[in-house]
């Protein structure tokens, strides 16, 4: 059985390609040196797949940023607005200008957007495409990366391309007057050459991405399939390819997927099981099947025997020799190696042997397949009983289990958890006991992660600073925030988030059943990388996480501080989470304990509560016939954490980087008061549809554009206040930024929401001032 992964980690195991990237972009290090740290990092993960056994190695998945983006740049497709940098800049520069946006010698040219990979934490760089659009063969990073390989002594390089179908999907049409699909005729010319200059060179594998094969599509997408592969095929009847599709099974794409002219066909086991028998059935006898069967996005080790039965019905059905063993998707989405956690890091020991990252599951992978072998080593005995005692171990783990937030859930499941007066009601009392005016002005919770404030920490976290002198330092930084606030003449406060360096690690540190790795980065989106927290066991409250400093916040104002929480959804979707339950029942856990903590908010006299859930929407699962699930326990976790309180406490709920068209219903069954939603850069769209929806709520869309370091002026921000009240009454309406303020500077913040406070009060004159009355 070959073995292969369908892409590795990239961003160093200890960072080195983040680290060289913005060393070259500070200018500390040029592009010989950048090159050769690049160099280093690929042949360290060819090294590493090569000594574990890989029969196949892929090449041209490492990328400086991010792949999508370099398959635009391997395509040409290079928008407009940077082709007066072409002739300034060396193509790196240009790469990067297009990643990062760039603004020198009389230049300002915006970065190109960013979104989610699918259903997962990392965001891509949408390619842009016209009406007309241009494709040429412009960079040689595909092939020189397979001859680096090759040169290196990679035995089978396989190169990974994004295949065509998926490519155009995965870009917009910057004109309406046309379908990106309808590229493909001048498309697919291109990637003839890619493949020819790849053939030339001696490449006999090619893995096509084709993710989009696990979404709904329609009839005339299916078709376009089989003609680009069939034409693709019959220029290169001798190079192996491999189609890739992830993340799920291809359910009503099956046939589509199976009848493609190509060798091998992958499926994502992990996510796609159900589509095995029917694969086995239809798929036809010249073609194999690479089946991922180690979980590429989750770092919990294989459950080799049910791995072993699947393997074994795969063998009785297709025979041994058309069966590959390989990782559901690239395992760019999980950390490189369980090795590099510092000895005396956070990770708890018993947690160690039951994790997999990218290392171990190459081990896995070789494993599965030896122990498929005719001749069985004693060291795929040996492994097979380590993992067979570790998954006992973890099954059998008291460490695991709560009881107490068992029986406590279990009481929960019997009360309604929602609130018991409806919105209206609770919008009459909420007003006589806050009394605000209409149009309350507000900001979504972070402030201005400062050097100061960075050097505070990091101070206390090297011992230098006591913890009393540390938070003596965090509680000056809220009362100047509060002070600040209250000059503005801001309605509703916040404290500023300045405890917290990540809106999740910040609550998986007070919880219980989470851990946290020293080492394990996962990228993010280009330089930008994190570490997930890892939720391993019954979830519940240590103490009470954001009540003293609420209170302290509250203590220093009259006017209300908004109560600030990451919400369930959010939270699961930021973090690995266990993989022996539902994640509904993890939700519901996490929501418990979220509740405790929204209760002892309202009993120390908090009035405003906001739970963010800015994930919510990236968890929505790719199928559109599951996702009334999904949003079921979604809904049902916000409800429980949010629906303990008294109907005058009120609840907001804050949501950014998505579009909720798809998911209005689910937003309106959450039931918050108030929900502040990002819509500064959509110009105030979604309005229309929660006013067709009959939204009944407070809404506050994001006035002020966070993400830009642009101030906007009164009459902007007046000008898109008065787009909202086309929607909805005054009553209704809030006014506040996009998000939080954390990355962006004081000298920008301050006038700017100044500004806001402005717009809000002129735009409350001419609406009839306070005393306007319902619309
Ligand atoms: N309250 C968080 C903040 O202001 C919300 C962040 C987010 O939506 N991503 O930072
Ligand atoms: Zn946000």
């Amino acid at each position: 059985m070959l073995t292969h992964t369908l892409g590795y980690p990239r961003i160093g195991a200890f960072r080195e390609i983040k680290k060289a990237c913005e060393g070259y972009w500070k200018g500390a290090l040029d592009e010989t040196a950048l090159r050769s740290a690049s160099l280093e990092e690929k042949q360290r993960r060819w090294r590493v797949q090569q000594e574990a056994g890989m029969d196949l190695v892929p090449c041209n998945d490492f990328s400086l940023y991010d792949h999508v983006q370099d398959m635009s740049f391997l395509l040409g497709v290079i928008p407009d607005r940077y082709k007066p940098l072409c002739q300034r800049l060396s193509d790196l520069d240009l790469y990067f200008a297009m990643c990062r946006g760039y603004q020198e010698s009389g230049f300002d040219v915006t970065a190109m957007e960013m979104t989610k990979w699918f259903d997962t934490n990392y965001h891509y760089i949408v390619p842009e495409f016209t009406r007309n659009q241009d494709f040429h063969y412009y960079s040689r990073k595909c092939v020189e990366e397979f001859l680096e390989a090759k040169s290196f002594g990679v035995k089978e390089p396989k190169a990974v391309l994004i295949g065509p179908i998926s490519y155009l999907l995965l870009g917009k049409e910057i004109t309406e007057d046309f379908h990106r699909l309808d590229l493909i005729g001048s498309l697919l010319p291109v990637y003839m050459a890619v493949l020819e200059d790849l053939h030339h060179a001696g490449c006999m594998w090619v893995q096509f991405d084709e993710p989009f094969l696990v979404t709904d599509l329609d009839e005339r997408t299916r078709k376009l399939y089989g003609e680009v592969y069939a034409a693709l095929r019959q220029h290169f009847p001798d190079v192996h390819f491999l189609l890739a599709a992830y993340f799920d099974g291809f359910g009503d794409n099956l046939q589509t997927a199976v009848s493609l002219p190509v060798d091998t066909l992958h499926l994502d086991v992990v996510n796609g099981f159900y589509d095995l028998p029917s694969v086995f059935r239809s798929l036809s006898s010249e073609k194999n099947i690479s089946l991922g069967i180690v979980d590429g996005r989750n770092i919990w080790i294989n459950d080799v025997n049910e791995s072993l039965g699947i393997l074994g019905l795969a063998v009785k059905a297709l025979g041994h020799d058309r069966v590959m063993v390989s990782s559901s998707c690239s395992l760019l989405h999980v950390p490189y190696d369980r090795q590099n956690e510092p000895d005396r890091g956070k990770l708890p020991d018993f947690l160690v042997p039951w994790l997999a990252f990218a290392r171990q599951k190459l081990d896995e992978i070789r494993l599965l397949a030896d122990l498929m072998g005719d001749d069985v080593s004693s060291d795929a005995f040996y492994g097979l009983a380590e993992h067979l005692k570790q998954l006992e171990k973890r099954k059998q783990s008291k460490l695991l289990r709560d009881g107490g937030v068992r029986a406590a859930l279990d009481g929960l499941a019997d009360q309604a958890a929602g609130r018991r007066q409806s919105i209206a009601e609770r919008r009459i009392l909420q007003q006589e006991w806050l009394n605000l005016p209409v149009l309350p002005t507000t900001m979504i919770g972070s402030l201005p992660q400062t050097a100061e404030l960075r050097s505070l920490r990091k101070r206390y976290r090297d011992g230098q600073l006591s913890a009393e002198d540390y938070w003596s330092g965090v509680r000056v930084l809220i009362t100047n925030a509060i002070r600040w606030q209250e000059a503005a003449g801001l309605d509703v406060l916040v404290h500023g988030e300045f405890e917290r360096t990540d809106m999740v690690e910040f609550f998986g540190e007070h919880l219980e059943g989470v851990a946290f790795t020293g080492n394990g980065w996962v990228q993010s989106y280009g330089t930008r990388a994190v570490k997930p927290p890892i939720i391993y066991g019954d979830v519940s409250r240590k103490e009470a996480m954001t009540v003293e400093l609420a209170r302290f916040a509250q203590g220093l104002t009259k006017r209300p501080v908004k109560g600030m929480l990451t919400g369930p959804g959010t939270i699961l979707k930021w973090s690995f989470v266990r993989n022996d339950q539902p994640l509904r029942e993890t939700a519901m856990q996490v929501a418990l304990a979220l509740r405790e903590e929204v209760l002892d908010l309202e009993l120390a006299g908090i009035e405003v509560i906001q739970i963010d859930e800015p994930g919510i929407r990236e968890g929505l699962p790719l199928k559109k016939a599951d996702r009334e699930s999904y949003l079921d326990w979604a809904v049902r976790a916000f409800l429980v954490c949010s629906g303990g309180v008294g109907p005058a406490t009120q609840i907001h709920t804050h949501m950014c980087y998505a579009d909720y068209a798809d998911i209005l219903d689910a937003l309106i069954r959450m039931d918050a008061d108030v929900l502040t939603i990002e819509t500064a850069r959509s110009d105030m769209e979604v309005l229309s549809e929660f006013a067709a929806a009959g939204y009944s709520g407070q809404l506050g869309p994001g006035i002020y554009d966070i993400h830009s370091p642009r101030i906007p002026s009164v009459a902007e921000l007046k000008h898109q206040l008065e787009k909202a009240l086309m929607h909805f009454s005054p009553r209704q309406i809030w006014v506040n930024p996009d998000c939080g303020l954390k990355t962006r500077e004081w000298d920008e913040v301050v006038p700017a929401i100044e500004n806001m406070v402005l717009a809000a009060r002129k735009t409350r004159q001419l609406a009839g001032g306070n005393t306007l009355e319902e619309g």
